[in-house]
């Protein structure tokens, strides 16, 4: 025990174990309940399990031989003889790349993101330190978390903040050479703002993490980095600006020269001004060479396909907050504010840091093929007598971390069928063609071992909220678990359509009750907390399920977060999709479906507009966009349905053979991880930052050339 224990804690210390299955079961098969109720998480685990219950259980699942074998991997893991990083990015070692983000989503025991573009970042943490690319996350501490979400007996959504304490993770106060905690301070209008400067390590990669709980600022401040995308536009600047031109701060507090700074979305804009500041005082360069020199040397990826979606600041409430900016970078405050604005001549005009990001990174991307061509259409205008095709903004689709997402049953099966060392060459496309020649049986009965385990997740989620809320127990228990079985799970707003099946119910009644052919249904998803008009579409839909018609058929989970989605994509059977085409930029989640032997039914949008081909799932509409919506809406709906009718459910239930496995639909399932998984993981998604942006752009940042 006296041994074990330290052990283990040093097991805890590093978020490696995030994507580490064997190692989460380990303090999983201590006490399940316990590993729930903490969140999944491991230091948790160790601090609230009872001695005796940790001796007991650590001889009767082995638990020093398996902490053993994981510290020795964990070893190995944190010095590699060679990495992919160090064959293709060794001339980046000793300057990393920078990569900014408001959110980080890495595990959910570390509530700090709210979706899409926060595990993103995360993946990307996890697949640059699989890699080995010099590189490290940059970001805020928000020390309330996000919410979460739980609905009240109206069917509303409710947002509860759940306190986590950051010592039951491994966040550590960084510090410098002569061992003092940095600390970083950033000037806004009337005071100073202090932050202390925290670190995750996640794998190889340190994640930098700003926290202003520090006892120099006002309780104002501390609220700085209390919640996400919380208060008013005043505190959204300020929030923007600790992570920009404090990240850039604290990056070099820590004696860290970064070759490239990567800003994940506009909000941390604010770190290139601060970049080029630096280079003036320290360097006493011109300002306008090193605004031209920060450029050279910045990628930027958009995420917001809408005009509405980037911030905006009010001309007056950003010159406040920029003068000290535009005093360090010896310019004229409103040639700062040019910057930021589309006409620089317009000075009552809003400031947007997404133009701002885009004037000062020579390089920037969308995340999808056809979020590039939106993106460059609606930028052209920041480009006058640019043609569209030439608007400098190209595109990099997004990708998901395999072993984040991964059932372990399915990596299993990979493992024997692919080779053991398929996760060192997941993006070359013959790593995967041994999926063809699996049985089938094997598949569907991997498959079905997930279903009966997701099932049960939601049975017990479900009948737990129904509790809660006094609602009648569902008798028999709902979905029946030899059904087909369709996940839909994503942020609640108008643009994804959650409510696109609801628009003809007793077609849908048809189809998910038909006595030979049931279909299960499962919805999950939030609103912002802010977002009235997202937590109607759920209350519509939440109170849609309460009809007998569907009760036993659909269900809606709550709290959809990492835990939640992990569940939904290792046991659905299809991941549906029905966003507006072009207003999803690229979608992650049906990609987690694909690796894990699902089938994605999608609009043709985002990553689906690229990466389908006719086989390898299914696609609503043609691609085409009428320009009234309503009429859209009505034929996707259409469409939808006709494919659920006339493709899907026959897929799933027709040509079985004498074992009951679906022939025709579990051969799709192969062509589509045979052509999806080698593309749209993070692997390559990373590979490609390197080679197209963050390789070009280092060379840009070293010869110290204005670019032509
Ligand atoms: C992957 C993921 C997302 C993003 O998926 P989309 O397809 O972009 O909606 C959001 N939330 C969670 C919990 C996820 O795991």
């Amino acid at each position: 025990m006296d041994k074990l224990i330290p052990k283990m804690q040093k097991l805890t210390q590093n978020l490696w174990w995030t994507w580490k299955p064997e190692v989460r079961t380990i303090f999983r098969d201590l006490d399940l309940e316990l590993y729930h109720k903490a969140h999944q998480n491991p230091m948790s685990v160790l601090k609230q399990i009872q001695p005796d219950q940790l001796e007991q259980r650590a001889a009767d699942v082995d638990v020093p031989a398996r902490v053993d074998r994981a510290l020795r991997q964990l070893q190995e893991y944190l010095s590699p003889v060679t990495t992919w990083g160090i064959t293709h990015a060794g001339a980046m070692r000793s300057r990393p790349i920078a990569y900014f983000c408001m959110e980080f989503g890495v595990h959910e025991s570390l509530p700090i993101y709210s979706g899409g573009l926060g595990i993103l970042a995360g993946d990307h943490l996890k697949a640059a330190s699989d890699l080995g690319i010099p590189l490290v996350g940059v970001g805020l501490l928000y020390h309330e978390g996000y919410t979460n979400q739980v609905l009240d007996a109206n069917l509303w959504q409710q947002d509860v903040v759940e306190p986590f304490d950051i010592a039951d993770l491994p966040v550590t106060h960084t510090v410098d050479r002569h061992g003092e905690p940095v600390h970083i301070m950033v000037e806004m209008p009337g005071r100073v703002v202090h932050a202390a400067v925290l670190e995750v390590p996640v794998g190889r990669i340190r994640l930098i993490l700003l926290d202003t709980r520090v006892k120099q600022n006002s309780p104002r401040d501390v609220a700085l980095t209390a919640r996400l995308y919380g208060g008013d536009q005043r505190m959204r600047i300020e929030q923007e600006l600790l992570l920009g031109v404090g990240g850039a701060r604290a990056l070099r507090a820590l004696g860290i020269t970064a070759s490239v700074f990567h800003l994940n979305e506009g909000h941390s804009a604010f770190a290139l001004l601060e970049r080029a500041r630096q280079r003036i005082q320290s360097d006493g360069m011109d300002p306008h060479k090193a605004l031209l020199e920060v450029a050279s040397a910045s990628v930027f990826t958009t995420h917001t396909p809408v005009d509405a979606g980037h911030d905006r600041f009010p001309a007056d409430l950003a010159t406040e907050y920029l003068r000290p900016l535009a005093e360090g970078l010896h310019l004229p405050i409103d040639e700062v504010m040019g910057l930021g604005r589309v006409n620089p001549q317009d000075l009552g005009s809003p400031f947007l840091p997404t133009v701002l990001a885009l004037k000062l990174s020579r390089r920037a991307n969308g995340v999808s093929a056809l979020h590039g061509v939106v993106s460059r259409k609606m930028w052209n205008h920041l480009y006058p007598g640019t043609r569209e095709e030439a608007v400098p903004i190209g595109h990099v689709t997004n990708g998901v971390h395999l072993p984040t997402w991964l059932a372990t049953e399915m990596n299993h099966l990979y493992e024997s069928r692919l080779g053991v060392t398929y996760q060192s060459a997941l993006t070359r496309p013959d790593t995967w063609t041994g999926i063809l020649s699996v049985s089938s049986a094997e598949i569907w009965e991997t498959k079905q071992v997930l279903k009966a385990r997701t099932i049960r997740f939601i049975r017990k989620r479900s009948s737990d909220m129904r509790e809660r809320l006094g609602l009648p127990e569902i008798e028999p228990a709902p979905l029946d678990p030899e059904a087909l079985t369709i996940g839909f799970a994503r942020r609640f707003v108008p643009y994804k359509r959650p409510d696109l099946l609801f628009t003809d119910l007793d077609r849908l009644d048809r189809l998910v009750n038909d006595p030979d052919r049931p279909v299960n249904l499962i919805f999950s998803g939030r609103a912002h907390p802010a977002d009235h008009t997202g937590k109607a579409l759920i209350q519509k839909v939440a109170q849609i399920l309460e009809d007998p018609r569907f009760r036993h058929r659909i269900l809606f989970i709550e709290n959809y977060n990492i835990h939640v989605g992990r569940m939904l994509y290792q046991g659905i059977d299809a991941w549906l999709n029905n966003p507006q085409r072009p207003l999803e930029a690229c979608g992650t989640s049906g990609m987690k479906v694909v690796l894990n032997g699902g089938l994605h039914i999608s609009v043709r949008d985002g990553w689906w507009a690229e990466a389908y081909d006719g086989e390898n799932g299914f696609a609503i509409g043609t691609g085409e966009i009428h320009a009234d919506q309503a009429i859209q809406d009505q034929r996707d709906a259409d469409d939808l349905f006709r494919v659920l009718e006339e493709e899907v459910v026959p897929m799933y239930y027709e040509k079985r053979n004498a074992a009951g496995v679906p022939r025709c639909w579990v051969e799709r399932v192969k062509h589509s991880i045979r052509t999806l998984a080698w593309r749209f993981n993070a692997d390559r998604m990373v590979q490609d930052y390197v080679q197209h942006l963050y390789l070009p752009a280092a060379v840009g940042s070293s010869c110290q050339m204005p670019p032509p």
